[in-house]
């Protein structure tokens, strides 16, 4: 079984990195972020913005995000550390 965990307001899309189909840790995903203005993806293993457009392309944003996930084997940080805010 596999812990899903809530996705974060304005994620309209994730994807698995290869980091995460290599460790099991689900938490390596890029996400897909829609705000009113635009759409963005952004990798959470290696933290790089990974593709910006305005909202009528969103498609394009999910083609770059799934691109990247593809190759990507970045590790997310440990939530611990993450969550420290010094
Ligand atoms: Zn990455």
């Amino acid at each position: 079984m596999t812990a899903q965990t809530a996705w974060p307001a304005g994620v309209i899309a994730r994807y698995l990195t290869k980091a995460a189909e290599i460790t099991g840790d689900h938490d390596a995903t890029v996400d897909v972020s829609q705000d009113p203005d635009e759409t963005t993806a952004t990798c959470r293993g290696c933290q790089r913005d990974i593709s910006r457009y305005r909202n009528y392309m969103t498609e394009a944003v999910k083609r770059d995000a799934q691109k990247h996930a593809e190759t990507c084997r970045a590790i997310p940080r440990p939530a611990s550390t993450a969550a420290s805010t010094r």
